[in-house]
């Protein structure tokens, strides 16, 4: 069902701080970062051999950053696994009884169809299922 591991997603909360420790300390350089208004972020793009990290940054309290770091602190949360077609996928989890976030793709950042699968049909950890 999947394909590789796309990326995976740091909450933090300052965005320039840890983009300046990626950079300068472990020699990852981000390609990009960008605002997504529906999720209340904004993420940098980094890059590291065959996946990217993508840390993102809440624009928002109310947003599911915000909480994440409110909660649980900043750290990693969740991981984004590529899909070749992300409707049919979601498709064969519905039909296998995995609860999902998202029943239907939503706009990620980098112009990708993203959807999240919910950790407690994941054994605890917030699953991505990214087509790009
Ligand atoms: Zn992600």
């Amino acid at each position: 069902m999947v394909n590789k591991v796309d990326h995976i997603g740091i909450a933090v909360k300052d965005l320039d701080k840890t983009i300046k420790f990626y950079e300068e300390i472990l020699g990852i350089k981000c390609v990009d970062t960008e605002i997504v208004e529906e999720q209340k972020v904004k993420t940098a793009f980094l890059p590291i051999g065959d996946t990217e990290i993508e840390l993102l940054e809440s624009t928002d309290k109310s947003g599911a950053i915000s909480k994440f770091i409110e909660k649980r602190g900043q750290g990693i949360q969740h991981i984004a696994y590529r899909v070749d077609d992300i409707e049919k996928a979601l498709e064969e989890l519905k039909k296998r009884g995995i609860r999902l976030i998202d029943e239907k793709p939503r706009d990620g950042a980098g112009g990708a169809k993203i959807a999240f699968l919910h950790p407690k049909s994941t054994f605890g950890v917030l699953i991505e299922f990214c087509e790009r």
